[in-house]
């Protein structure tokens, strides 16, 4: 047990709810969010939960110049009796502050963050959706606020947690989709941000997915940004690859985001024995493999789709994974996760978080 004292300050009116059976991602946000203030020398104060409003900030405040942000994703699910999970929070809490600590943001107190999280999912408990893959999505974010041109570290700082109803990703069925390697722009670079889930890195993305959906591709597979050899990620996810029995992954470098879907699937498939390593691994070897019949699947992992199997890879040449299809182990693996999720299958890890 703690001692947090929340502020409550609830909304005299309600938003109507938009239909759960059509919800657009990131659109439709719930009547209330937590807030608290840092201050440099006072620390992090007045944790509140408020009507869900627009922030003031002064125009030279430090985030629109210097870009001071960090931010993370999670959902929270409704089971069939109406109790509503989490899903592994701590591990989103414990990011947000490795993130803020390369950012030279401060740090936030981790239980009083998922504390605060809970009492607003509490308050907005009818806006957690329980229709089939649908869920809760839960936006928790760090702005620097201080009103000042320089760039150095900012002395006021908000932390909020916003929440959206969201829909089931796959509306007919885990859906294979067509990746291009991207050999131009880079995501990331050792010594960079990359493995802090700050504004920026998605800022710098945009283009690359640009040009490649101009071709018909969805996302595109990011090469490391030293030597443009090694894969890193897919899009905003982390990426597996099957090959010849054994699952592989890039191994966490620094340029690479740790997720926590990644992690829980690293951690189920040893369960399984099924083989996993983390290691470089080359766009190069990926072709060979492909064109040695031994590339069986290939998936991207996060907590939006969970698992988005790769049916094509562009590099050099148009090359089909597993025929275009989902492959056993990502249809396994979507459905494992998604069931330990939303409370349908057991949970062997302890990764639920009651609300
Ligand atoms: N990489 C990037 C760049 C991401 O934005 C995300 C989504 N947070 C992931 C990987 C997957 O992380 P997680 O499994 O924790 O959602």
């Amino acid at each position: 047990m703690n001692d947090y004292q929340i502020e409550m300050n609830l909304s005299q009116s309600r938003k109507q709810k938009p239909a759960f059976d059509n919800l657009q991602f990131g659109r439709n946000f719930t009547d209330h969010m937590f807030i608290m203030d840092y201050t440099e020398g006072k620390g992090w104060h007045d944790p509140r939960i408020v009507p869900y409003q627009p922030i003031t900030l002064d125009p030279s405040a430090t985030i629109f110049h210097y870009g001071q942000t960090v931010f993370e994703g999670l959902k929270a699910y409704q089971t069939k009796d109406e109790q509503i999970l989490l899903f592994r929070p701590n591990k989103n809490m414990e990011r947000l502050n490795r993130s803020s600590a390369r950012l030279c943001m401060p740090q936030i107190d981790e239980e009083l963050a998922l504390y605060g999280l809970k009492q607003l999912i509490n308050v907005e408990r009818d806006w957690v959706p329980n229709l089939e893959g649908t869920s809760l999505y839960i936006r928790p974010f760090i702005i620097s606020t201080e009103a000042h041109l320089g760039v150095s570290p900012s002395l006021t700082y908000q932390f909020i947690i916003i929440l959206c109803p969201v829909g089931a990703y796959y509306k007919e069925g885990i859906n294979p989709v067509k990746i291009a390697v991207e050999t131009e722009y880079v995501r990331a670079v050792r010594g960079g941000t990359g493995n802090a889930k700050t504004a920026g890195n998605y800022a710098s993305s945009l283009k690359a997915q640009e040009v490649a959906g101009k071709s018909g591709y969805s996302q595109v597979l990011w090469l490391d940004g030293k030597e443009n050899k090694y894969i890193e990620e897919v899009g905003s996810m982390n990426v597996f690859f099957k090959i010849d029995g054994e699952v592989i992954t890039p191994e966490l470098n620094g340029s690479i985001l740790d997720g926590i879907t990644r992690d829980s699937i690293i951690l189920l498939l040893k369960h399984w024995n099924i083989p996993v390593k983390e290691r470089k691994i080359s766009i190069e070897e990926i072709y060979q493999a492909s064109k040695e019949g031994k590339l069986e699947e290939a998936f991207g992992t996060g907590t939006a789709a969970v698992i988005s199997p790769i049916g094509e890879l562009f590099w050099k040449e148009k090359l089909l994974v597993n025929n275009g299809e989902t492959g056993s182990l990502s249809k396994k693996l979507y459905e494992t996760l998604t069931g330990i999720q939303n409370g349908s299958l057991v949970d062997p890890f302890g990764w639920r978080v009651l609300v």
